[in-house]
Formats: structure tokens, sequence, C-alpha cells
């Protein structure tokens, strides 16, 4: 049986990553942060008894900013494989928070490869980097593929170049079989509500419900290519599989807008929507609306406005993979397309409100977490 170690195990990839390894045989074990409420919800399902014979799933309190915290844990571990999917995520919050973000991120990455190194486990420890098509920025190259330059510009984006080339270094180094998957966005009923296509389907599904008014938006011009969280871990999973380690973009190779989220993500609510206006001016304003998902609404009503709160100090325009390599070699065939993520995240989120709309009607009190 192998064993794996996932950092990040209680987010949207490490959930999925979990259930992969498990399904495959894996005893899995992951870092989980303390907090002063209960941040397991993803991987709840898949928590077992400790107490119960041939336990299979494990988590241990750590954090990527504690590296004698990290060494212990691996050399208890004694992982095949260690998935590095922690991370201070977020590009907008990156630019509040620069340096924690770079202490996470970037020198998180260098305490894991080290805990490898001082415990002698080079030849043993296979490593997984959760590199990003954050690293492209000012894209230099469309597509953009493994020999892209790259050009963050985010102190997230900066940070994850660090980490990038550090797994590289450590792989030509000391031969550790390390890899970078340089994923493009990629999304799921699971993704952070902060993440723009969370944000659209939580906040289009409550408007629909009567539950919030309006839907507060940055940058809608900008370009994305989507793929699904659950068809990019098992290419997480490939990259370690491999006879030699190497980097691979991971994309579906089409891009659309945040404004063409939005519009699916309503449609998906049975509501058409017309967008109007221009730059800070904008807003998408209700046209006709079909079906019973959205009772709360009339045609005329305002559902999403600009607020420039949202607009970054330095944006990404667009980015767009070329996943050829990791077709080639890895045999990628995404299965879940972006419209049909798309319907099942507004159907996860339509299902909360619904509940909530539902809890309010017969006077119980509702908390519903603000978006930031
Ligand atoms: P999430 O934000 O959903 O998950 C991040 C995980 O990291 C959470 O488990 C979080 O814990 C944990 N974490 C954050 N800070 C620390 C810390 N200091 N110590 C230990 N754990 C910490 O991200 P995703 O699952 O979406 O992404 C996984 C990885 O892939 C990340 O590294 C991300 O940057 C990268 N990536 C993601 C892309 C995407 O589109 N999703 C695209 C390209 C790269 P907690 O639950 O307690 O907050
Ligand atoms: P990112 O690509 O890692 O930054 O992922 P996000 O999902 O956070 O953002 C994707 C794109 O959506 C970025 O270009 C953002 O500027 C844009 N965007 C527009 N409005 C919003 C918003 O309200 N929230 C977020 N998170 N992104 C937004």
């Amino acid at each position: 049986m192998k064993t794996a170690l996932i950092t990040g195990i209680t987010g949207q990839d490490g959930s999925y990553l979990a259930e992969l390894l498990l399904e495959k045989g894996y005893e899995v074990h992951g870092v989980k942060r303390r907090s002063s409420s209960f941040n397991t919800q993803r991987v709840d399902h898949m928590f077992q008894d400790p107490h119960v014979e041939n336990n299979h799933f494990f988590l241990h309190y750590g954090d990527l900013t504690d590296s004698s915290n990290l060494t212990r844990i691996i050399q208890q571990v004694q992982p095949d494989e260690i998935y590095n999917l922690a991370a201070q995520s977020h590009v907008a919050v990156s630019f509040e928070s620069p340096e924690y973000t770079a202490d996470v991120d970037a020198l998180g990455t260098v305490r894991l490869l080290e805990a490898i190194r001082l415990l002698g486990l080079e030849k043993k420890t296979r490593f997984y980097q959760a590199s990003t098509s954050e690293l492209y920025g000012l894209v230099q190259e469309t597509p953009q593929k493994e020999t892209t330059p790259f050009y963050p510009r985010s102190p997230y984006a900066v940070a994850k170049l660090y980490a990038y080339w550090i797994t590289v270094n450590y792989r030509e180094s000391y031969g550790i079989y390390a890899c970078n998957g340089i994923l493009f966005n990629h999304e799921s009923a699971r993704r952070g509500e902060t993440f723009v296509t969370r944000k659209i389907t939580r906040g289009l599904a409550n408007i629909a419900q009567g539950l919030e008014k309006c839907l507060y938006m940055g940058n809608l011009d900008s370009l994305r290519d989507w793929g699904h969280a659950k068809d990019y871990v098992r290419m997480q999973w490939l990259m370690l599989q491999q006879q030699q380690a190497e980097d691979f973009v991971i994309a579906t190779g089409v891009q659309y807008s945040v404004r063409d989220f939005i519009r699916w993500s309503a449609e998906e609510l049975g509501i058409m929507l017309a967008f109007e206006g221009s730059g800070v001016e904008e807003r998408a304003v209700v046209e006709h609306i079909q079906g019973d998902k959205a009772p709360a609404l009339a045609v005329g009503d305002t559902v999403v406005k600009i607020d420039p709160r949202y607009f970054r100090p330095a944006e990404v325009e667009t980015l767009l993979g070329d996943p050829r390599k990791a077709k080639e070699k890895l045999g990628w065939i995404p299965e879940i397309t972006v419209q049909q993520m798309c319907a099942e995240m507004v159907a996860n989120d339509l299902q909360i409100a619904r509940s909530h709309a539902l809890l309010k009607s017969h006077n119980y009190e509702l908390v519903v977490a603000k978006e930031n």
C-alpha cells in the first residue's frame, strides 16, 4: 500500500485528491491547520474513527510556516508521495498579505523539500508542487505552454514563482522526483466562496431565492481557461507516476470571460440577463425569467453591478493554456466541460440557498457569510 501526504487537504483540490487516492488504495495523510472553528467540512465524509482497524485516512495538525512540525510529520508518515497543495491561494488577498503569502507559498515549499532531504528520503518520496497559470501573468505568448516565459503579476504569483523554481532546483540538485503541475483555474462546487466562479454561482442563487439583492463584481472582461477540479487532481496523481519527473501545463485550451460565466450561471437559474452600460457603470439586468428557480426576481431587476473595490492593483487579463504535452505524455482528456461544471455549481448553490430561504420563511435566524 502506498502512503501519500497531502498539504492543503481541507481545500478544494486536497479533498478531491484524497478521495481519488483512497479509491486507489492509498493510505492518505493530510495536514490541517488549527482553526478556532471547524475547517474540515470538505473532508469530513472521509473521516474514519481512528480506533477502528483498516483506517486509511489520517489528519495531522500542521502549518507550512512551521518547519519543525512539517519535518516531524514527514518523519512519522514516511510518505511515498507528497502533494503540496497548501497555500494562501487567493490572488487579491495576496496584495493585502504579501509577506504571509510568501512565507506559506514560497518558503513553505522549500521547508517540505528540505525535510525530504534532511530525512534522507530523496530516493523514496516523490513531490508534487501546485504551480499555477498565474505565473504567466502578463502573458508573453498565447496559448501558454511549459516553455512560455513567466511574468508574475501579484505577490501570490511571485511567491509561487519561487516555489516553482525551488522544486526544479531540488530535482536537479538532489535527484528528488519533484515536479510542477502548472494548473490553470479549476473550480467545482467545493471552490472557495470568494473565487470568481463560486462567488457568481452562490451570489446569483442567493439573489434568485431572495437572500441577497445584488452581486458586486470586479473586472468582467477578464478571460480564464476554466476546468473542473476533479479532472485536474487526476493529473496531479499521474504526474507522480511517470518514469521521470517533469513539469506539465494542465488546461482545457478554451477561454471565456467572467461575463460569460455570469450569463451561464443566470441561465441555469432560468434568468436571461442583459448587460448594460460600460466600465464601472456596467450592470446586468433581468430581461426574462423562465421556470421557478428565481421566485424573488422580476424583469427589470439589476442583479450585478461593478464595485471597483474588486479591481486588483495589477490584473491578469487573459490566460489560455496549451495542454498538448499533458495530452501526449499523460493521456490528458478532461471529462467535464466548463458549462457542465457551471451547471453543477449552480445546482449545489441553489440547493443551499433554497434551504436557507426555507429557514428564513419560518423565522429561523439565518447566518449567511458575506462575500469578500
Ligand atoms: P484552497 O484555497 O481551496 O485550499 C488551500 C489549502 O491550503 C487549504 O486546505 C488551506 O487550509 C491550506 N492552507 C492555507 N494556508 C496554510 C498554511 N499556512 N499551512 C497549512 N495549510 C494551509 O485551494 P485549492 O484547493 O483551489 O488549490 C490547491 C493548490 O493549487 C493551491 O496551492 C493553489 O494555490 C494552487 N492552484 C489552484 C488553482 C485553482 O484554480 N484552484 C490553480 C492553480 C494553482 P484551510 O482550509 O485551513 O484554509
Ligand atoms: P485568479 O485567476 O486566481 O485570480 O482567480 P479568481 O477566481 O479569484 O479571479 C479570476 C478573475 O476574475 C480575475 O481576473 C479577477 O480580477 C476577476 N474577477 C472579477 N470580479 C471578481 C470578484 O468579484 N472576485 C474575484 N475573486 N475575482 C473577480
